[in-house]
C-alpha cells in the first residue's frame, strides 16, 4: 500500500463561496511535486460535529490529514478542539507559548486579548509547528494510526510552515523518499498558458525526474522544474539540461528565476545601464508607477510620473501636439510615443513608458480594451497597440503588467512584442 495523504480544508467561508480554496490546490501541488499519493480533499464548515467526524474517517482511511484554518482565536476556531475530540484526547495549555504570545502583544505595545490564550492550547501528545509568520502554531497529532497536521488558513503562513515542517515530516513518514527536492521557477511573460503547455508538451510527458509543471498568474506563466535527488548537487545536476531546453524554447519571453520580480528586473537593468526612469500614464492611472516603487530603493532610478487623464494635461505636461491627436485620435501609437518622450524631458529621465488606452466599459476614441504602451529609451521610442479582452479592472491590470514587459524588453534590446499577451 502506497503512503497516502488527504487534505482538509475547514472554514464556513469556503463553503459560502466568499473565499476561494486556494490552498487545496497549492497543497495538492506541493504533494503532487512530492512524489506523495494524494486522493481526497474536503471542504468543512466551522463545525464542530461534523469536522470531527470527518477527521475520524480521514484518520480512518488515510496515513497523514492535513487540515488548514481555524487555528485562530476566535469562538469559530474549532481545529484544534475537533484534532483532540477525533485522537479521544484532551487538550492542554502550553506555557512557553503564553508567554511567546505575551511577549509578541507587549512587543507591539498592546495588551493582548484573553481569548488569544486558546492559541497556545493543544491536543495531548501534539507537538507545535512554529509558526514565523503569525501567532498561531501549527500541530501535529498522531490519531488511531494516522499523523494529523493542523496549519493556518492564512496562505503566507501555511506556505512556510508546509516547505520547512510538514513535508519534510511526510516524505520521512512515507519512507523511501529520503534525499532532497530542488525546484527552479522560470518565470516567462508573453505566451499563454496553454501555447506555453503545447510548447513543452515532449518535456511535460517524458520527464519523470525532474517534473515540468506550469503556473498562470496575472499574464506571467511559471515554468517549475523539480527533481529528486540525494543531494542539492545531484538535484541541480538534474534539473541544468532541463532548465537550458526551457530558457532556450522561450528566449526573451523568460524574464527571471525563482522569487524575481518583473519590476525588480527592471531595477536592475535600469541600474546596470546607470539610467533613470519615469512613467506617463493615462489609462492606467498611476497603476505601473505603484508597480515600480514596490521596489525598496528604487528612487536609485525611478524618479516621478505624470498622470495624464485629460487631454489638456497632456498636452499640457507632456508635450503632446494637438495636431497629433486630432489626426490619430487620443488612443494612438503616436501619442503613446509622444507622451513617452515628452515625459523623458519633463521628468528628466532617460527612459519613460507610456499608455493611453480605452479601459471600457464605454469605449473612449477606440474601442474598449484598446490600450497602447508606448516606451522611449535613450535609443529610440516605439509604442504598440493591444487589445485586451475583460472588465476595465482586468484591462488596466494586464495593461500594467505588460507595459512592466515591454520596458524590460526594450532595456533588453528587444522590440516591443505585437501580441497581447
Ligand atoms: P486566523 O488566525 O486568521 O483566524 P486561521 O488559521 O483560523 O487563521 P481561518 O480563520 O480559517 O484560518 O482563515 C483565515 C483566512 O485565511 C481566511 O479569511 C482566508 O483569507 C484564508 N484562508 C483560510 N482557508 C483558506 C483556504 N482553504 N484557501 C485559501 N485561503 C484560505
Ligand atoms: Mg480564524
Amino acid at each position: 500500500m502506497t503512503f497516502s495523504v488527504e487534505f482538509i480544508a475547514v472554514g464556513t467561508e469556503l463553503l459560502l463561496g466568499q473565499i476561494v480554496n486556494t490552498n487545496a490546490s497549492w497543497i495538492g501541488s506541493r504533494l503532487a511535486d512530492a512524489g506523495l499519493g494524494h486522493y481526497r480533499q474536503t471542504v468543512i464548515g466551522d463545525n464542530f460535529a461534523r469536522l470531527v467526524d470527518e477527521i475520524r474517517a480521514a484518520a480512518a482511511r488515510s496515513d497523514a490529514v492535513i487540515l488548514s484554518g481555524g487555528l485562530g482565536p476566535t469562538q469559530d476556531d474549532i481545529t484544534r478542539e475537533a484534532m483532540a475530540a477525533a485522537a479521544d484526547v484532551e487538550l492542554v495549555r502550553d506555557d512557553e507559548y503564553v508567554s511567546r504570545l505575551r511577549a509578541y502583544w507587549e512587543s507591539r505595545g498592546r495588551q493582548m486579548p484573553e481569548s488569544n490564550l486558546k492559541q497556545a492550547d493543544h491536543p495531548v501528545g501534539s507537538l507545535l509547528l512554529d509558526n514565523p509568520k503569525g501567532t498561531a502554531p501549527g500541530l501535529r497529532l498522531d490519531a488511531h494510526g494516522a499523523v494529523l497536521f493542523a496549519v493556518p488558513g492564512v496562505p503566507a503562513e501555511l506556505y512556510p510552515m508546509f516547505d520547512n515542517q510538514v513535508l519534510p515530516a511526510l516524505r520521512e513518514l512515507a519512507g523511501g523518499l529520503d534525499g532532497v527536492m530542488v525546484s527552479r521557477v522560470l518565470r516567462s511573460w508573453g505566451e499563454s498558458e496553454s501555447r506555453i503547455g503545447e510548447m513543452f508538451d515532449d518535456i511535460f510527458h517524458e520527464s519523470t525526474n525532474p517534473t515540468v509543471a506550469f503556473l498562470a498568474s496575472s499574464g506571467e506563466i511559471k515554468v517549475r522544474l523539480t527533481a529528486w535527488a540525494k543531494t542539492n548537487e545531484e538535484a541541480e545536476a538534474l534539473i541544468a539540461p532541463l532548465e537550458a531546453t526551457v530558457r532556450e524554447r522561450l528566449g526573451p519571453r523568460i524574464f527571471g528565476a525563482d522569487e524575481d520580480t518583473i519590476e525588480q528586473v527592471i531595477y536592475h537593468l535600469l541600474r546596470a545601464k546607470g539610467w533613470s526612469l519615469g512613467t506617463a500614464e493615462s489609462a492606467t492611472g498611476g497603476m505601473i508607477a505603484a508597480r515600480l516603487t514596490s521596489v525598496p530603493g528604487c528612487s536609485d532610478t525611478f524618479r516621478g510620473s505624470v498622470i495624464a487623464y485629460q487631454q489638456d494635461i497632456k498636452e499640457g505636461l507632456l508635450g503632446v501636439d494637438p495636431v497629433t491627436i486630432a489626426e490619430h485620435g487620443v488612443v494612438s501609437e503616436a501619442v503613446a510615443m509622444e507622451m513617452a518622450a515628452g515625459a523623458a524631458k519633463t521628468l528628466g529621465v532617460d527612459v519613460a513608458v507610456s499608455v493611453t488606452g480605452s479601459a471600457g466599459p464605454d469605449p473612449q476614441d477606440k474601442p474598449a480594451g484598446t490600450m497602447v504602451i508606448g516606451v522611449h529609451t535613450p535609443t529610440g521610442t516605439s509604442a504598440r497597440m493591444l487589445k485586451f479582452p475583460g472588465d476595465r479592472e482586468r484591462v488596466r491590470t494586464y495593461t500594467t503588467t505588460a507595459a512592466l514587459h515591454h520596458l524590460r524588453l526594450a532595456l533588453q534590446g528587444e522590440a516591443q512584442p505585437q501580441r497581447w499577451l
